[in-house]
């Protein structure tokens, strides 16, 4: 799965090369490419990959590449996807500069082309209905039938036009290529180019009664914009002849080449954007941008950073072999990312108050402590620790169980950056709760040696319950109870994890993450990386996500 050779170049690039080659088709030209969503939904991390490869390529070979919405279907779109679709490509860090298109400002074209077909005998209009058609598409042994198929080249004309003008109703008749019964390939038995749909479209309005089909419409949008190269998923594969009839016989110059490559499979969760759709409208999850949806909004939302997610589409390569990728690799992917560049912090997620007996009350000390041993230039910042601090509940056991090095009565722990205490003892509530532990601090210990060179075996995180800021923290969990929520028996929705979202109230943050700023990450020491909610935090009653874990996450050293 993991291509660490991401410089050397993936069989895209070997066409590529050949066609901008001295022999080759291309030569002399710039390599041109598109992006080409359709705007019915929000982008995911399915998409990601095919954004990468699309400006990727265009960039490698110094070429350029255009943003089209794919908006050729009328029923189901809406701006608010536009605008999110231009949003996502950007923060991923990629730019269209002033080759942003849709599709639908060529429907004038298309329908010029489609009588350009039927004027060279190419195509001609058919009286089946949709079921006909299908009842006579034939088998390997049996060629398709229709018996419109030979209709005169001006009878289509004129009945083609009045289609368009709305003569008759929604499915009366359609627009068929004229390719080849016979063929093996059933996508060219002469296949639908066009069909009578009175729908609302959110850019063209109510002008057009009649819209051309995906596979007529995609090679003809490249064509127009000059695109040299149309990459796109494996299962148009099989659309390729088609794609290259429907460019070879229209009036038009450029003639862009196809190439496919695999789809990109995440376990764990589900990926199109009918199903994420159904996520959000059944209320399963709080909307696109839930951080537990692989869209890219909510990806952002949880934490994920833009380069995260390009060194990820970049590292699972690009294949002709279809392929599931382990959650937990996009996962490292993050990890490597943030341990790198977030900033450290301490904050306790489920506190108990840790009271230093001997230390004086009102007084306050102060550490110096390093915002990213990683990176020098993140510089140091302040914390203070008093007589009362917060120490999350798992660092103490009354009665200890082997192996554990954190606080117990008798046992000395050091309290990251300050002092070494001795835990003298707890108290408990009336349910045998407990509520508060006790310790005493070794003044000698200051930075956390020991001058006697004695172990401490256990290092533990804390914040000054004196300068701390309360948070709720969102932890979260697979959206999937199972590695393929489409493949199972049942409905994907049955495998929604009950525990794919785990809220904390009155967790104790460092001060200092009052201040912290959209989009910036921290790790919280020995918990995993952290960041604001976009949509819920205020400087007031701030909400935190996780991202994700440390490898050697909480919840393991907690079972331990
Ligand atoms: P979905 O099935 O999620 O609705 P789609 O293919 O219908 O996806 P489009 O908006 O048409 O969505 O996709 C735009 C581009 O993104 C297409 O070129 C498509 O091939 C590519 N794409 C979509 N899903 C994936 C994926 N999982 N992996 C790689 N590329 C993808
Ligand atoms: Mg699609």
């Amino acid at each position: 799965m993991e291509n660490e050779n991401i410089n050397t170049s993936n069989f895209i690039d070997d066409f590529i090369k050949e066609d901008i080659s001295q022999n080759g088709k291309y030569y002399g030209k710039t390599v041109h490419t598109r992006f080409p969503p359709e705007p019915n939904g929000y982008l995911h991390i399915g998409h990601a990959k095919a954004i990468c490869i699309d400006f990727s390529t265009a960039e490698k070979f110094k070429g350029i590449c255009n943003l089209r919405m794919d908006d050729t279907n009328p029923t189901k779109e809406d701006v608010e996807y536009v605008d999110s679709i231009k949003e996502d490509i950007k923060w991923l860090g990629f730019d269209w500069e002033d080759r942003f298109y849709y599709a639908s400002d060529y429907f004038d074209k298309m329908y010029e082309f489609a009588c350009g077909l039927i004027k060279k005998g190419l195509a001609y209009v058919c009286e089946l209905t949709p079921e006909q058609v299908r009842e006579n598409r034939g088998d390997l042994n049996t060629p398709a039938k229709s018996p419109y198929r030979d209709r005169p080249i001006e009878e289509s004309l004129d009945l083609f036009n009045r289609m368009k003008n709305g003569e008759f109703s929604d499915g009366k008749m359609t627009l068929r290529a004229k390719i080849d019964l016979n063929s093996g390939n059933f996508n060219m038995r002469d296949p639908v180019i066009y069909r009578i749909n009175r729908s609302h479209h959110h850019r063209t309005g109510d002008k057009w009664c009649i819209y051309p089909m995906y596979d007529y419409a995609h090679p003809i949008e490249d064509a127009l914009e000059g695109i040299t190269h149309s990459l796109c998923t494996l299962e148009f594969e099989d659309h390729r002849p088609l794609y290259e009839w429907v460019i070879n016989n229209i009036d038009c110059e450029a003639k862009p080449r196809q190439i496919e490559f695999a789809r990109l499979g995440i376990n764990n969760t589900v990926m199109s954007k009918r199903k994420l759709r159904q996520l959000v409208e059944g209320g399963y999850v709080n909307g696109w941008d839930d951080p537990r949806m692989p869209t890219l909004c909510g990806l952002r939302r949880r934490g994920y950073t833009p380069s995260s997610i390009r060194n990820f589409c970049e590292r699972i390569g690009v294949s002709k072999v279809i392929s599931t990728v382990d959650y937990s690799f996009l996962e490292h992917c993050l990890r490597e990312d943030l341990n790198m560049n977030a900033k450290r912090a301490m904050a306790v997620l489920n506190p108990i108050k840790l009271i230093i007996t001997n230390y004086p009350e009102g007084k306050t000390e102060k550490f110096e402590i390093e915002n990213n041993p990683n990176d020098e230039s993140a510089g140091k910042r302040e914390i203070t620790f008093s007589r009362e601090l917060y120490i999350e509940e798992s660092d103490f056991m009354e009665e200890p169980i082997k192996g554990y090095f954190r606080l117990y009565p008798g046992n000395e722990v050091r309290l990251k950056t300050t002092y070494v205490v001795k835990c003298t003892g707890f108290k408990k509530d009336d349910n045998g709760k407990v509520v508060e532990v006790y310790a005493e601090y070794d003044p000698q210990t200051r930075g956390g040696t020991t001058p006697d060179g004695r172990k401490v075996k256990g290092t533990i995180h804390w914040v000054d319950a004196n300068n701390c800021v309360d948070s709720e923290i969102r932890v979260y969990d697979n959206l999937f109870t199972v590695p393929d929520p489409e493949s199972g028996d049942k409905d994907f929705i049955e495998y929604i994890n009950p525990k794919s979202l785990e809220v904390l109230k009155g967790c104790k943050l460092e001060k200092s993450l009052k201040h912290a700023k959209k989009g910036e990450s921290f790790q919280f020491m020995r918990l995993g990386y952290f960041c604001i909610d976009s949509r819920d935090s205020r400087q007031d009653s701030l909400v935190f996500n996780r991202a994700v874990s440390l490898k050697d996450g909480f919840k393991k050293t907690n079972k331990k």
